[in-house]
């Protein structure tokens, strides 16, 4: 079977190829990776942890789409490519450290920690968020970081939602005080985060119950002035 990988050395190449390999059937694409690096080429670069799809530090791009490489089965002429958005350090391999930032920028934990009752439904609100991985796929599919690098984006959106919701918060004003430059109302609500999410997390709905909370603590859309709602000042419609 064939696939084709994008490749790239900032260090030594003048811009970035694409070359298509051979690699055996029945393999999941981390499996084909490991291959081509053990059989024909050992400066291929790519991450992988624990190989069964629970440390999310595999992902990559298939034919534009974000996959876990360990849980990927290839097909004829797939094209593989590093996460968008990220600065690329070597062909498959991408610098993560200013995607987690965006963890410490929402705030997301909690502040004014409380003894509280927590019920089932308490738990199930918030069951799906603690289950993210921090695979960077939802960064990586976010239009949002095209035109805004300082977007707070998907993950960290949600786990700031994760914590707001929780009720053993006492407080969540910081969370929400945290959310609202280059947070909440910058995203589009496109879906594309909850679309890639391998966890099945949904960061757009989290997005929307962030901005639900945020007007409850004083908090408005920003753009909404701009809108004129297809009212003519003028006068005409
Ligand atoms: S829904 Fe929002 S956070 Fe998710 S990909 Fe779209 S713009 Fe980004
Ligand atoms: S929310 Fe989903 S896609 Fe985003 S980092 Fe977590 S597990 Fe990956």
């Amino acid at each position: 079977m064939k696939i084709s990988i994008k490749r790239f050395d900032p260090l030594l190449d003048p811009q970035s190829s694409i070359i298509t390999y051979e690699i055996p059937e029945g393999l999941t694409l981390l499996q084909g990776l490991q291959h081509l690096k053990a059989t024909t080429d050992a400066t291929l670069s790519f991450d992988a942890g624990c190989r069964s799809g629970i440390c999310g530090s595999c992902a990559v791009r298939v034919n534009g789409r974000e996959e876990l490489s360990c849980s990927y089965r290839p097909r004829e002429d797939d094209l593989i490519e590093a996460l968008q958005y990220h600065p690329l350090r070597r062909d498959l391999l991408v610098d993560k450290r200013k995607a987690v930032e965006t963890l410490r920028h929402t705030s997301a934990w909690l502040h004014q920690s409380r003894e509280a009752d927590i019920s089932i439904e308490d738990e199930k609100r918030t069951e799906t968020q603690s289950d993210c991985i921090l695979c960077h796929s939802c960064y990586s599919a976010c239009p949002v970081y095209a035109v805004n690098p300082d977007f707070l984006g998907p993950f960290a959106l949600t786990r700031a939602y994760r914590y707001s919701a929780d009720p053993r918060e006492g407080d969540a004003k910081d969370t929400i005080d945290a959310i609202q430059s280059n947070g909440v109302w910058d995203c589009t609500l496109c879906g594309e985060c909850t679309a890639v999410c391998p966890q099945g997390i949904d960061p757009k709905m989290d997005i929307t119950m962030l901005r639900s909370s945020s007007t409850q603590y004083g908090y408005s859309d920003p753009n909404f002035g701009a809108m004129n709602f297809g009212f003519d000042p003028n006068g005409g419609f």
